[in-house]
């Protein structure tokens, strides 16, 4: 079944370098449209890097759990690995918005490679940002070359949604914290190597909260098992738990309590980042239902002539173009530092994860019985993109920012 395994998995990359100019008409998906020059040419490069580089190797890398480390350095030398962390310590200093288009086009050759990449860019760019100038030189240039991968530790087992609740305890001792507690789900845990960790350094709430950076090897750090989970499986997650795990003091980022408001600071970007991702893991499913449909037969003709059929795919593409407005107009708004960027990085990650899963899902419905077979790429997509509405802050969480905004309660 050679075929099978060959084609659909990379057709949607074939069909992604063709289909700006499907028929000679300008495709009405192109995720081109409206970019600047400068910005068309990062997105070729992260498209052509995820077709060469990134589409061969997902369904493997799925299959047997890899984590592709170098692949990712390579990304990294592309400037991909600290892509809107300052030049000085080797980022690639670009906006939200060109960050965000790098994202969808990594995303269409391996959603939960590039997601974990989303991650660890936004863990570089914390330090960047909060850290002073030790740190900033200390830890951003071998994240942003990807010598060394990082990982955010916010959750815990008691404390998912209600994050201003954790309980990791950091006492000061003399120029040191000593942690305490665990942290659960932590994407890329023991196998990074830094650590981006809000722990309780004060009293209840988001005030007594700080964030330290703890490296590796580090004694009383130690991971948990490596869970088995639906998707996202070329990056392992485990807990990540401290046992008098002794911190020094010049590794907290920032000034005590200011924990939590940095870590929601990333998460900002981090949700139009996650966004990203799953705008790219639907638009490979686009073409790949666009291209199902042409080929597949049933009753005397192609699917694509059923008008049913020809309407869900309308709505599909209509859904995804919706999608990437609102994700690139929260990212011009975080990057203009406007006050509703919070909440319209919410609502974009609200919406755009919500209708990418369930315009992968109707790409997977069109494809029949083999759109649920493993040779098909698009059931990897929805099993990837799943965690989207769940991660980053669940959406009823987002919902829950966006009617706080609203209702001012
Ligand atoms: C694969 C994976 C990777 C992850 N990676 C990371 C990571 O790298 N770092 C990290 O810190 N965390 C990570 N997480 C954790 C993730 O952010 C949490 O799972 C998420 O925030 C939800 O928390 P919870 O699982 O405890 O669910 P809960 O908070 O227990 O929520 C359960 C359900 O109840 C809903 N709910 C809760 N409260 C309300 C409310 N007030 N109103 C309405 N509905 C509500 C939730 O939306 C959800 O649907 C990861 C999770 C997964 C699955």
């Amino acid at each position: 079944m050679a075929w099978r395994a060959a084609s659909p998995r990379l057709g949607a990359h074939l069909l992604l370098s063709r289909h700006r100019h499907h028929r000679g008409i300008a495709s009405c998906i192109d995720p081109s449209a409206g970019l600047t020059e400068e910005q068309k040419e990062f997105q070729k490069v992260a498209l052509d890097f995820a077709t060469k580089e990134m589409a061969p190797h997902m369904a493997e890398w799925d299959e047997k759990e890899i984590f592709p480390v170098e692949t990712m350095r390579k990304a990294a030398k592309l400037g991909f690995g600290g892509i809107y962390v300052r030049p000085d310590v080797g980022g690639s200093g670009l906006s939200r918005l060109d960050t965000s288009v790098i994202f969808e086009a990594l995303s269409t050759g391996c959603t939960s490679t590039t997601a974990y990449m989303s991650i660890h860019n936004m863990c570089a760019w914390m330090i960047d940002s909060f850290g002073n100038e030790e740190q900033r030189h200390k830890f951003c240039p071998s994240l942003c070359s990807m010598e060394k991968f990082a990982s955010y530790c916010l959750t815990e087992p008691g404390s998912g949604s209600d994050a201003a609740s954790l309980l990791t305890s950091a006492k000061r001792k003399g120029d040191t914290y000593v942690l305490n507690g665990s942290k659960a789900f932590i994407s890329g845990g023991g196998d990074t190597d830094v650590y981006v960790v809000m722990c309780r350094t004060g009293g209840p709430g988001p005030k007594g909260i700080s964030c330290l950076v703890l490296e590796k090897g580090t004694p009383g750090l130690s991971f948990g098992k490596k869970e088995k989970k639906v998707g996202w499986n070329s990056q392992p997650t485990r807990a990540v738990i401290f046992e008098d795990c002794v911190v020094p003091v010049e590794n907290r980022l920032g000034a005590e309590g200011q924990g939590f408001s940095i870590a929601m600071k990333g998460l900002n970007g981090g949700r139009i980042n996650i966004a990203s991702c799953s705008l790219g893991a639907a638009h490979a499913s686009v073409l790949l239902a666009q291209e199902h449909l042409t080929v597949r037969k049933q009753f005397g003709e192609p699917l694509a002539n059923n008008q049913y059929l020809q309407f869900r795919l309308a709505e599909m593409a209509t859904r995804l173009v919706a999608a990437r407005l609102m994700v690139r107009n929260a990212a011009r708004a975080l990057q203009e530092g406007r006050e509703d960027a919070a909440v319209l990085c919410s609502m974009a990650k609200l919406f755009a994860t919500d209708e990418c899963f369930a315009i992968c899902n109707q790409a997977l419905q069109m494809h029949g019985g083999y759109g649920y077979l493993k040779d098909y790429a698009v059931q990897q997509f929805v099993r990837d993109i799943r965690v989207h509405q769940i991660l980053e802050g669940t959406n009823e969480v987002m919902r829950m920012i966006v009617a706080r905004n609203l209702l001012q309660v």
